[in-house]
């Protein structure tokens, strides 16, 4: 727990917007909430419902039950699937154990998907543009896992092996940063010229509107902080691009995290939060902030959002 000792320093706070949750994770928590309310059993949910910390604490508190893998789940219970995402493997597991599945997959993601299949389907291999590891790349990959391989980086593309270098398309995962997902196509599309893609862009609204919206405020900024946790793919992603606008950037989960040396003598702030980051949070930094001296608080719009999913069909009002 970090302790911010006021300095008098009367600081400018740019707030980028949009900032925060986006429709694909209100949509996740709600449908969290909503099975906790309607369901008389434990409910389920596998892996983290979004990536925060914050939010998942607040559901455990209020009920549900964070487990890793399905095999946690008892036989025909309510299991909820994360925003990121599962393959079909996931689907049919849950099937042949009879449970209740809500599946609180973004509808971006569940696109990519669909894509992966497609794709596959004609014949092509898949070059999906992602981070190893990632839930969601899990997913997707596992839509059809022989015909799929995973790149990272431009530098990586040189490294590919592909049987029919005529057929190829490509892919990407949802929260990459805009312009390294760019090089990444340009480095594939000059070694497979017949290189094929989604027709429209993979990295979701939510996840360019908030890399723009930073873009708008980095530079003149001295420091920039983005609220999100450390397994927020689109929050680190915030933090990088302050570094390509050669401003230092942090990321926290909350103002417990705060460092007074970051502030020392700063007396302009950017301050933005991931898509997984609740808005309440961001206040709170706020607020901290304003314990060391005098604030004044501008926003920066860059993009005003109104998408918004429908829930799961299982949890709509009959
Ligand atoms: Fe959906 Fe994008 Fe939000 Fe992920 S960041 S949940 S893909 S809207």
């Amino acid at each position: 727990m970090s302790v911010l000792v006021p300095d008098g320093v009367h600081r400018t706070i740019l707030l980028a917007a949009p900032r925060s949750f986006c429709a694909g994770v209100e949509r996740a928590i709600e449908a969290v909430e909503l099975a906790l309310d309607q369901r008389e059993g434990p409910v389920y949910v596998r892996k983290q419902i979004v990536h925060n910390t914050h939010v998942v604490a607040e559901l455990r508190d209020r009920g549900a039950v964070f487990v890793d893998e399905l095999d946690a789940v008892p036989d025909g219970a309510t299991v909820v699937f994360s925003a990121h995402g599962v393959s079909p493997a996931v689907h049919a597991e849950a099937a042949d154990r009879g449970l209740e599945v809500i599946d609180a997959t973004c509808p971006l993601v569940t696109k990519v998907h669909v894509e992966a299949r497609r794709f596959a389907g004609r014949g092509d291999t898949v070059v999906l543009v992602g981070h190893a590891g990632h839930e969601e790349v899990e997913g997707t990959m596992g839509e059809a896992p022989d015909s799929t391989v995973l790149v990272g980086t431009a530098a990586e593309v040189a490294g590919l092996r592909i049987a029919d270098p005529t057929r190829v398309s490509y892919l990407t995962q949802t929260t990459l940063a805009v312009e390294e997902a760019a090089e990444v196509v340009d480095a594939l599309r000059a070694r497979y010229p017949d290189l094929r893609g989604p027709a429209s862009d993979d990295i979701c609204y939510a996840t360019t509107n908030r890399q723009e919206a930073l873009a708008a405020i980095a530079a003149e900024a001295e420091l920039v902080l983005v609220v999100g946790s450390a397994n927020s793919s689109n929050s680190q992603r915030l933090v990088e691009l302050a570094a390509r606008h050669d401003t230092p950037g942090y990321l926290i989960d909350g103002p417990a995290d705060l460092r007074p040396e970051w502030l020392a003598g700063v007396r302009v702030v950017g301050l933005t939060a991931g898509a997984s980051a609740p808005p309440r949070l961001v206040e709170e930094v706020v607020a901290a902030l304003s314990g060391m001296g005098p604030v004044t608080v501008t926003e920066r719009e860059t993009s005003r959002e109104t998408v918004h999913f429908t829930l799961p069909t299982s949890l709509r009002p009959a």
